[in-house]
């Protein structure tokens, strides 16, 4: 099967590289990803010390009951595959895939 491409108005083809996976073992939390994402794909939680996900209250205190502040993906079917959160990324914490490849 070939892979899902859009042609650009320039007539160029561009094949646009869907969001897979995030590395919970090298991601820091630091939330770059986040801030570049244009389509409200991606979410911070906490990780308690069993690596069970914990939610994170944006008012509470720093010492939360969470070990650490991984990013998720919430919402991979409104992902556009701009792959702008891998390039700001610097953990290198992002798989990406082509539809059909
Ligand atoms: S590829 Fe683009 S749309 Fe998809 S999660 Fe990354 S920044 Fe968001
Ligand atoms: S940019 Fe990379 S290290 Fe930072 S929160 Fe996103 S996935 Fe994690």
């Amino acid at each position: 099967m070939s892979a899902f491409t859009v042609t650009l108005p320039s007539g160029e083809v561009w094949t646009p590289r869907f969001v897979q996976r995030i590395d919970e073992a090298t991601c820091i939390g630091c939330g770059r990803c986040f801030k570049v994402c244009p389509q409200g794909v991606l979410e911070l939680v906490g990780l308690d010390e069993d690596g069970e996900r914990v939610m994170i209250d944006p008012d509470g205190d720093e010492d939360e009951e969470y070990e650490k502040k991984v990013m998720t993906i919430a919402h991979g079917g409104k992902c556009i595959g701009c792959t702008a959160c891998s390039r700001i990324c610097p953990k290198k914490c992002y798989t990406h895939a082509a539809l059909g490849s």
